[in-house]
């Protein structure tokens, strides 16, 4: 990923950071002989990936909660099981969190309701959190907990299912996590230290070196907890946070007091668009004031757009400010861009913005956008074929706990554009693997604007490195999936080895 070096047969690293690349003579002989080999025995020596965009803190919850994602449960039936084991384990009256279901992915073809997880649990608070993190299910004693009732106030962009027959709320709630977060108990220290320790287990085992947290309402409770474990040694890659909207101000401050140490650094404002069908919140010209305040502060600016109209809005926001007050190198980013028609993806190249998307959803999800998409549409699905053509930087993600943060199936569904099951989805937008890995790498470095101290194996960048079973380069892309990380190093130290 060095333009200048793009090949080379042997590293040498001094402390955290490379020394030389070169010639196994060259690495030898600036290590000098007490320096410790590893023999890669001939497989490829990668820059360590980086998640540019997943949510750490849901995560390494998400680890600790009950399984209800497509590999464990395939009805309402299942999670009514799985929920009702949590619960015989569980004293009455403590919260019982469920992730990953998809209403898609279950036998019945709906969400889930209040009486379906009373009839698991009518004892115990349970919150049922959908695979994408923006909607919810809740029991009827957790709706009575949150204060959720026939009368209860809609959130801004959010919205409660009722009971169409008596109008009760049936436990769905879509963008409106807030109504819950406040109520729902928080996990102990213990529990957080113990989810990230498996999330960093599961990072480390990915080959990635490097995080981007990118949740929304990050500020400084989040950045000091996440500080705190990384000081402790519970989450081993390095780590940027995005700052929440509203936690911009705040920020200053605690980069100020805390921020010196290198265990967080701060990244972009991040700016959520809530996407209920065509409706988006906020509205266009509130985003666009949003928009304008942070980036008149300075702040690189990522805004969270799904859909067609999200990310035009996003686009047409952040067009305004820089047309308002031009600025070099601002790299604003757009995160997912999952549906952009051409017209859209020469906007985002003209006003000079960057994508970040989740390619691995093309493998995981690829199923049910072929269900669901209308025909005339997929073309436009994740067309990064098309905005690396228009002159877009683009940038990769896995958004977990969405999918796992595994980015062999994100190489994959660049390359191959393949679903699960193997069929295509929107095959004239596959890249090539060169590109696919910059994605992971010196793109995704680049959108936090730390190209100078990772996402590329050069002499004076930090060692983060993973090892990788195969050349991705001289695979056929159909066997991308195939290949391992073999073990991966961050800061100059071995931190994972395959099989250990
Ligand atoms: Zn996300």
């Amino acid at each position: 990923m060095d333009r200048r070096q793009p090949r080379a047969q042997a590293v040498a690293v001094h402390g955290e950071r490379i020394l030389v690349v070169g010639s196994d003579a060259d690495a030898r002989s600036s290590a000098g002989p007490q320096a410790e080999v590893i023999d890669c025995r001939g497989r490829a020596l990668l820059p360590g990936f980086i998640d540019a965009h997943c949510h750490v803190l849901a995560y390494a919850a998400s680890l600790l909660a009950v399984d209800c994602g497509p590999d464990a449960v395939s009805s309402i039936a299942d999670i009514q099981a799985a929920v009702r084991r949590q619960a015989e384990i569980t004293p009455a009256g403590r919260w019982i969190r469920a992730v990953g279901y998809s209403e898609a992915d279950l036998a019945e073809g709906r969400h889930p309701t209040r009486w379906d997880l009373d009839l698991a649990a009518p004892d115990h608070p349970v919150r049922l959190i959908h695979r994408s993190g923006h909607a919810c299910v809740l029991n009827s004693l957790a709706l009575r907990l949150c204060g959720i009732g026939m009368e209860i106030e809609e959130p801004p962009g959010g919205r409660m299912e009722r009971d169409p027959a008596s109008g009760e709320p049936s436990g769905l709630l879509l963008e409106a996590n807030e109504l819950v977060d406040r109520t729902a108990t928080p996990l102990s220290r213990e529990e957080l230290a113990e989810g990230l320790r498996l999330a960093s287990q599961r990072f480390l085992a990915a080959g990635i070196t490097a995080v981007v947290d990118a949740s929304h309402a990050n500020g400084p409770p989040e950045w000091e907890l996440l500080r705190r474990m990384r000081q402790e040694g519970h989450l081993l890659p390095h780590l940027t946070s995005m700052v929440g909207f509203e936690q911009r101000e705040a920020a200053a401050g605690w980069r100020e007091k805390e921020g010196g140490d290198g265990l967080l650094e701060l990244g972009a404002v991040k700016i959520l668009i809530k996407e209920l069908g065509e409706d988006i919140y906020p509205g266009e010209d509130e985003l666009a004031e949003m928009v304008c305040q942070a980036h008149a502060q300075g702040w690189q600016v990522a805004i969270h757009a799904v859909e067609e109209r999200a990310v035009a809005a996003a686009a047409g926001a952040l067009a305004r400010a820089l047309a308002e007050a031009p600025r070099q190198d601002h790299r604003h980013r757009i995160e997912h861009c999952a549906v952009c028609p051409p017209p859209l993806v020469e906007r985002i190249a003209t006003t000079g913005l960057m994508v970040v998307t989740q390619p691995s959803f093309l493998y995981y999800s690829g199923d049910r956008y072929l269900r669901q998409v209308p025909a005339q549409r997929q073309p436009y699905l994740y067309p990064l074929r098309s905005l690396l053509g228009a002159g877009v930087r683009l940038a990769a993600g896995s958004d977990c706990p969405v999918v796992g943060p595994e980015v062999v199936p994100g190489l994959y569904g660049a390359v191959a554009r393949r679903s699960k099951s193997g069929q295509p989805v929107g095959g004239e937008e596959g890249i090539s693997i060169g590109q696919a890995l910059g994605l992971y790498t010196s793109a995704a470095a680049y959108a936090s604007f730390a190209e100078g101290e990772r996402g590329s194996i050069a002499p004076g960048r930090l060692a983060d490195m993973v090892v990788l079973s195969g050349d991705p380069t001289a695979c056929p892309a159909g066997e991308l999936l195939s290949l391992r990380p073999q073990m991966t190093v961050v800061g100059g130290q071995v931190v994972w080895r395959a099989g250990e």
